[in-house]
């Protein structure tokens, strides 16, 4: 489908062909889009660059999204490859220490409750403003980012990570009201359990699939190519007047009450 002839998009968050932001890249090339994409640390690098090279990207970049001056300078490196301009932004990055994912949430210490939000949430917000100039330019686009239930409720061991999630929600609406104006939309897809790396340092995560399969309404898991088809709606035109919200690729689970 050529959904998305002629539009450029970036892409941070891939780490390996697992991760989610994969599935929605794979989906946006073949729908015609050109990718530029981010990669965090030497230690992906090569896998990352694999990937980006099977869908022809003009550009694989480092970078860390705790630092301003990465973020910056990604953002003017995709504004020379795609002549100024910018439709598309995925941000599907996330960060807790291990050890904040199994114990207590009431231990979390402060430097590594900021870390989280630092990486989780606010880094949305960087990017967004960094990519503003360019999604402007090209007359608007389309900004998506990752998010779970558990910023909405409890649930076990995922504890600073649903705080952060909380605060990304929260600042997805706000952008959404920032942006709305220069015809740029911000949305997020909450998706059920997907196995990937940054789900691996969950402790008790196959606990979280086993339940979603027993008591969601499909009875079924998710997987990161349903994720990969919910963004492609999102990104698209077709989801023109579809801003502020949250997408849910659950099997349902987010309905149920027990
Ligand atoms: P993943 O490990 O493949 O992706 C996480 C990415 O975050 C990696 O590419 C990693 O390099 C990047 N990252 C971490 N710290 C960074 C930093 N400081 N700077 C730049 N990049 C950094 O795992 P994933 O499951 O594909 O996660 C993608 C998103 O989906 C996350 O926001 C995650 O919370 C969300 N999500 C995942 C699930 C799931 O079950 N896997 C469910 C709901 C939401």
């Amino acid at each position: 489908m050529a959904r998305f002839d002629g539009k450029r998009g970036l892409v941070l968050g891939v780490a390996n062909r697992r991760s989610i932001a994969w599935a929605i890249a794979r989906r946006l090339a073949e729908g015609g889009a050109q990718l530029a994409f981010t990669y965090q640390g030497e230690r992906i690098e090569a896998g990352v660059r694999e990937l980006a090279g099977s869908v022809s990207s003009p550009l694989v970049v480092d970078c860390d999204v705790r630092s301003d001056e990465d973020v910056a300078r990604v953002l003017g490196e995709v504004g020379e490859v795609f002549g100024g301009e910018l439709d598309l932004l995925v941000h599907s990055v996330a960060f807790a220490a291990a050890e904040d994912l199994e114990g207590r949430f009431t231990d979390t210490p402060r430097e590594r409750f900021w870390l989280a939000l630092d990486v989780s949430a606010y880094s949305l917000v960087a990017c967004a403003r960094a990519a503003e100039p360019l999604l402007d330019a090209a007359g608007g686009g389309s900004i998506l980012t990752m998010t779970y239930l558990g910023g909405e409720r409890a649930v076990p061991h995922y504890n600073v990570m649903g705080v952060a999630k909380a605060a990304l929600d929260a600042s997805v609406r706000y952008l959404a009201w920032d942006l709305g104006p220069k015809n740029i939309r911000v949305n997020a897809i909450s998706a059920g359990p997907v196995r990937t790396l940054a789900a691996r340092s969950i402790a008790g995560f196959p606990t979280m699939e086993a339940i979603v399969e027993e008591r969601s309404p499909l009875h079924r898991p998710i997987d990161a190519g349903d994720v990969g088809a919910a963004a492609e709606y999102l990104l698209s035109d077709d989801a023109r007047n579809v801003t502020a919200t949250t997408l849910y690729v659950d099997s349902g689970y987010h309905s149920m009450g027990m």
